[in-house]
């Protein structure tokens, strides 16, 4: 599947994309078992750092839920 494309500046720090994702992955909302993992930055021009974890098979959930534009997604595979 298309790889995720980050832009943390637009990153609100909602949590939605960690607590859907642990739903799908462990069928509870759980952040510390999501895929994805939103970091609040200490000394950085964006307040929030986003990461994924090996789970991550870039299903496109977390994509869907954010509602910030934060995670993006090409649906063709980007060619
Ligand atoms: S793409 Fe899917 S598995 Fe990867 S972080 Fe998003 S919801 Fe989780
Ligand atoms: S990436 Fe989107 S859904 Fe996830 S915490 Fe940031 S704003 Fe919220």
């Amino acid at each position: 599947m298309p790889q995720i494309k980050i832009d943390a500046a637009r990153c609100a720090g909602c949590l939605t994309c960690e607590l859907r994702c642990s739903l799908r992955l462990v069928k509870a909302f759980n952040t510390a078992k999501a895929a994805i993992e939103i970091r609040r930055n200490v000394q950085s021009a964006d307040e929030y750092r986003i990461s994924f974890t090996d789970r991550c098979d870039s299903c496109g959930i977390c994509v869907r839920y954010c509602s910030y534009g934060a995670l993006t997604q090409e649906k063709n595979g980007g060619i």
